[in-house]
């Protein structure tokens, strides 16, 4: 028993002795490199911030008014706590705008800025900040542009920094939670809001007000996530890129929304403003009236690509239903709703593509 007591008591002493060995060259080590170890190692996260109601502060106008973007992605970072222990992160200030305002010159300068952070190896995954209002655009455009495998997310808020349980401190964390998750690699541009993961194809904004606001009406999310996990419903996709345009000035098409008592002129007018494409936001199956149709059948023989969306918010617009578009020279969007419809036929033109049987093919491009 003395014996046993004894052998105990001198394994304790060596634990003891190697452990205070082991915090004094730690320590000198510490000293030497004046780093702190346990940071090092975690994933680097650039942070790029858009403005949009994540970043925006209450208003007097009334009891849930706010102005968007009013506060900087550096201070986004700080205001969420727990979020320094999964990455490295750094932030920069792209623009600070409600996202209502996005438009063509911000979404190259966030093109630009990804394609070299990536190529220079400066981070390992980018998380944009943005207003919901366009999210689901500018995460089709650079789904569509960037080519890369590290994970490039998109994230905001429903309710302003200054609200009662605001979203944006843990939809913040949970971005960053997914980007620095292996899984993520490959797997293109996409929105991590409200506990849900989205791929920029699919994804919309439904609801006005709601925290669950982003859906993706026909595929589903592609992923959950929460505080504590990261989880993908199936594997990466593979999908085709368009070539960034070298100029800037994306074509103009405009989208015409569709209604009962329709007639030709928005059609006719947009023709005449010099539009290069439309998007129809047709009703039911990507319709317009027959007055209507015969307008598109002008715009056509005017040279103008017309594509057939639909205003309803789920479902495809396929070829030759109710519209026989083979006859008519028409164009259908199959699952994109009329905003990333426009984007598309956009970048298409601006990379010379004209000829339709190809513009179709495009838009079938993620399957
Ligand atoms: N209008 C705001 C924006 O898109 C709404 C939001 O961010 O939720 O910037």
């Amino acid at each position: 028993m003395a014996q046993l007591y004894r052998r105990r008591c001198s394994s304790w002493v060596y634990a003891l002795v190697g452990a205070i060995i082991f915090a004094v060259s730690s320590s000198f080590a510490l000293a030497q490199t004046g780093k702190a170890p346990m940071h090092s190692s975690l994933p680097r996260v650039l942070v790029l911030a858009t403005g949009g109601t994540i970043s925006g502060k209450a208003s007097e106008r009334s009891a849930i008014s706010y102005d968007a973007g009013a506060v900087t992605g550096e201070d986004l970072i700080a205001g969420v706590p727990g979020i320094e222990k999964l990455a490295r992160l750094k932030a920069e200030q792209i623009s600070n705008i409600p996202s209502q305002n996005m438009n063509s010159k911000v979404w190259f300068r966030l093109a630009e800025r990804i394609n070299q952070v990536f190529a220079h190896d400066e981070a390992d995954a980018v998380v944009i900040t943005h207003g919901t209002d366009t999210m689901e655009e500018t995460a089709f455009f650079l789904d569509k542009v960037i080519k890369t495998s590290h994970p490039v997310i998109l994230t905001g808020a429903m309710r302003p920094s200054t609200a009662i349980s605001a979203d944006g401190p843990a939809n913040m964390y949970e971005a960053v939670k997914v980007a620095v998750d292996p899984a993520a690699q490959g797997r293109g541009v996409m929105i991590v809001l409200n506990d849900t993961i989205h791929a920029a194809r699919w994804v919309t904004k439904t609801s006005t007000t709601s925290l669950e606001t982003f859906k993706s009406q026909i595929a589903g999310p592609i992923g959950a996530v929460d505080a504590a996990s990261v989880r993908f419903f199936g594997p990466p996709v593979s999908f085709n890129h368009i070539a960034l345009p070298t100029e800037q000035n994306l074509p103009q098409v405009r989208i015409i929304y569709a209604h009962a008592d329709m007639d030709a002129q928005q059609i006719d007018e947009a023709v005449k403003a010099g539009a290069a494409g439309l998007v129809i936001a047709g009703m039911g199956d990507g319709n317009v009236s027959q007055e209507a149709l015969s307008g598109l059948d002008r715009a056509v023989k005017a040279g103008v690509i017309i594509v057939r969306s639909a205003r309803v918010g789920e479902g495809f617009v396929n070829r030759n239903v109710e519209v026989n578009d083979d006859e008519h020279g028409l164009v259908v969007s199959y699952d994109l709703n009329p905003q990333k419809a426009r984007i598309l036929l956009q970048l298409l033109l601006a990379n010379h593509v004209r000829d339709k049987s190809k513009i179709q093919q495009d838009f079938l491009a993620r399957y």
